[in-house]
């Protein structure tokens, strides 16, 4: 199916590893050019080239952190005008909210859900007024269904999608939709450190645990960036334009519910 996007022009956020990295080459794959951020150059560095090398795009990398403002003006000097955006950023720690301080929930606040406001705000006029824009924002399947020791994840990533759900019907009829992308497990870096912090509280190996818990999922393993990425280049299509404000979870049927 051709998409429908090519020489289209991306923002994806934190995308040198893991979801956002799918998200960016399955974009690139389609003819999008690309401006790709994280926080470390010389990964970064690798996945551009890698990019380029497997899709003949243009990718541009900017080196940053994405929940600063610094790191948001840096993305949208490279690109301006996007006609698509992907919001992304590192996930908050797991803990216990008896021990988390104000600072730590301004914090989980900020990645999780000011910054894909703040760079929702200074791209979505300028869709609209272009008659074509996708947004897509990573969150998390935990926005469905919480995960106990996630509270700053629960908690923040339900204030953006709480947000969205209320601006997704003002752009639709300009061209722009805006939707919600929740990973289950997927098999990334992230995922892997998980795993084995629980490997150490416990008598088994990581690859014992990762093995138990992508038996545990109804699909009997993890997801991969490229399934996730495809997804995303889907919503970003010229196919997906009635679709809009949604929460689209990838988890593989974990979430038991019957909706
Ligand atoms: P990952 O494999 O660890 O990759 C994270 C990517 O984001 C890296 O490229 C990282 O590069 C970049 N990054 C992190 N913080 C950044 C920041 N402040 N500014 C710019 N770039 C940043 O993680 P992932 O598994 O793809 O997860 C992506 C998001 O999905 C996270 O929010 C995570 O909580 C959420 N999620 C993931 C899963 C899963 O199973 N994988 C499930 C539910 C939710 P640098 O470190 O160099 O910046």
């Amino acid at each position: 199916m051709d998409l429908g996007i090519k020489g289209r022009k991306a923002i994806v956020c934190a995308a040198s590893k893991g979801l956002g990295k799918g998200c960016a080459l399955a974009l690139a794959r389609e003819g999008v050019h690309v401006v790709i951020t994280a926080r470390t150059a010389a990964d970064l560095a690798k996945t551009a080239e890698e990019i380029r090398k497997a899709t003949g795009v243009t990718v541009t990398e900017v080196a940053g952190d994405i929940t600063t403002e610094a790191g948001r003006a840096a993305a949208l000097k490279a690109c301006p005008e996007p006609d698509i955006l992907v919001n992304n950023a590192g996930g908050p720690p797991p803990g216990n909210f008896r021990n988390w301080t104000r600072e730590d929930w301004i914090k989980a606040v900020d990645a999780n859900m000011l910054t894909p406001i703040e760079l929702i705000k200074a791209t979505v006029d300028g869709m609209m007024k272009r008659n074509f824009g996708r947004v897509v924002n990573i969150t998390s399947s935990a926005v469905k269904a919480p995960i106990d020791i996630l509270g700053l994840s629960n908690g923040a990533r339900s204030g953006l999608t709480g947000f969205i759900a209320g601006l997704a019907r003002t752009t639709g009829r300009h061209g722009v939709t805006i939707n919600n992308l929740l990973p289950g497990p997927f098999d990334t870096d992230r995922l892997r450190s998980n795993i084995a912090t629980r490997a150490r509280n416990s008598n088994r190996s990581a690859e014992e645990e990762a093995e138990i818990a992508a038996k545990s999922n109804p699909s009997g393993r993890f997801g991969t960036a490229e399934e996730f990425g495809a997804m995303c280049a889907f919503l970003c299509s010229v196919h997906a334009g009635y679709v809009t404000g949604q929460n689209i979870l990838m988890d593989g049927g974990q979430y038991p519910g019957t909706f």
